[in-house]
């Protein structure tokens, strides 16, 4: 029997394993009336694209969307600073009425003229989308204007869901992307080098699966997008594989790169130990093994050896705790669930944003009877399925701190406003040693007094 919700619609994106047989509904827009946890097409768009660091990101559209959006994620850079900048165009009732394309135009003019970029990425907005401005004439004006790329990312809030905004970005990278002249395209697949897809660099963490793969003898060519730059976007397709963190954001660029030029890809992942682990000895095997497995196999063995121990410390510390994981999307959801194993933590509810059919299927296989598996959820079944399912953690994004702080229990932000890494050797760590401070914080024991005073 599906779990009684509050909305209509909504019980077939909800399944508790081992009690339904119905297949859960994912991939879809969301039931009208649920102001559920995604953000919009414009947001998705925004994260994926922003960590280009030397890029102008200018925003169309009324001063809300950038503001909502600006350095939303802890991404570093190495080099240029340009993209924590989160420029507008303002647009005002005036605009709306007469259309914001020559603010649109005088917007970039004025910001090629102070910053000299390389690139400029306009992305459309929900008001932007109503009045129809054109921003592919507008682009391509200024573009031939400054001899510049001028790339518009079609991303009106309203037209889909987060995951739309995903597709709206991978189609801006892939135009980016493109070998521009038959002597690039004849370097297609060259490198021996490989892209990393669908990783932000959130807190460095790009960083740290450079030096891992640097350590097994396998060069990065571009991160998509992470620490990116507009050199190295142009010459991403010159790579001889792709791999993939954020299926989510990513696999659909993978896709379309795959077909395009004929590079392969592979997903990996780069939370916890024994994904970590894997994804060194995929990617060796991938590019031929031989002495590239050998030196993957030394890697896990020197840094297991070290973390392993404390690892273990924190699992025995932990026994017993419950966890639920709300995040972005499937791949990582599927991650999370197989770090908690690592530290003893039952997993008992899990959901994502923007999850596939196959990763739900993932899920389902991994977790025991009786988790309750939802997509697309909004905070009132959050809250009914944490309590129910006697939930001591959450991880997720920034919109779900205040919900799992108002019900007294654990937060884990595995997103937008981290400030430690959480991938590989060093971030299995920080994150056993994070649920730990987390869960087992006296602040939950006074928490709970506080709320008996008052009731
Ligand atoms: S694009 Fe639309 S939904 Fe997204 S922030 Fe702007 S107004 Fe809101």
């Amino acid at each position: 029997m599906a779990q009684a919700v509050a909305i209509d619609g909504r019980q077939d994106f909800i399944t508790t394993k081992g009690r339904q047989i119905s297949r859960l509904k994912c991939d879809d827009d969301s039931i009208a009336g649920a102001v559920s946890q995604r953000a919009c097409v414009y947001c998705g768009a925004r994260v994926v694209l922003n960590p280009i660091t030397d890029a102008i990101h200018l925003v169309h559209g009324p001063i809300g969307c950038a503001s909502y959006t600006w350095d939303i994620r802890g991404s570093l850079t190495s080099g240029e600073d340009l993209y924590r900048n989160s420029f507008s165009t303002d647009l005002k009732e005036r605009d709306i009425i007469f259309g914001g394309e020559k603010k649109l135009a005088a917007a970039i003019d004025e910001l090629v003229a102070k910053y000299s970029p390389k690139l400029v990425f306009i992305y459309s907005t929900c008001i932007v989308g109503v009045i129809g401005d054109d921003l592919e004439a507008v682009a391509k004006a200024a573009a031939n204007r400054h001899g510049i790329e001028v790339i518009p990312v079609q991303s009106s809030g309203f037209a889909g869901n987060k995951a739309a905004g995903y597709r709206a970005a991978c189609d801006a990278l892939f135009r980016l992307t493109a070998p521009a002249t038959p002597a690039e395209a004849a370097l297609v697949g060259k490198d021996r080098s490989i892209n990393y897809l669908g990783d932000f660099n959130l807190a460095g963490e790009a960083w740290i699966i450079r030096d891992y793969l640097a350590q097994v003898g396998v060069d990065i060519n571009a991160v998509f997008t992470g620490d990116s730059s507009y050199g190295e976007l142009k010459k991403a397709t010159r790579a001889r594989l792709n791999i993939i963190q954020c299926a989510g954001s990513m696999v659909y660029l993978a896709g379309r790169m795959e077909e395009a030029y004929g590079i392969p890809y592979m997903h990996v992942s780069f939370l916890g130990l024994a994904d970590t682990a894997d994804s060194l000895r995929r990617i060796a095997a991938a590019l031929g093994g031989g002495s590239l497995s050998e030196r993957a196999e030394e890697l896990i063995a020197r840094e297991t050896a070290k973390v392993q121990p404390v690892i273990d410390g924190y699992r025995a510390k932990l026994a017993g705790k419950k966890a639920a994981v709300y995040v972005g999307g499937g791949f990582k959801a599927i991650s999370l669930i197989k770090q908690f194993r690592e530290l003893g933590v039952e997993v008992v509810m899990v959901g994502t944003q923007t999850g596939r059919k196959e990763e739900y299927e993932t899920i389902d296989s991994l977790v025991a009877d009786g988790t309750v598996i939802l997509d697309d959820a909004n905070p009132s079944e959050l809250e009914k399925f944490m309590t129910e399912q006697g939930a001591d953690l959450l991880v997720g994004g920034v919109k779900e701190r205040p919900l799992a702080y108002k019900l007294g229990r654990a937060f884990i932000d595995h997103n937008h406003d981290r400030k430690h890494p959480l991938s590989g050797y060093a971030g299995a760590v920080n994150f056993a040693a994070e649920v730990y401070t987390t869960l087992c914080s006296p602040v939950w024991r006074h928490a709970k007094m506080g709320g008996d005073l008052d009731g």
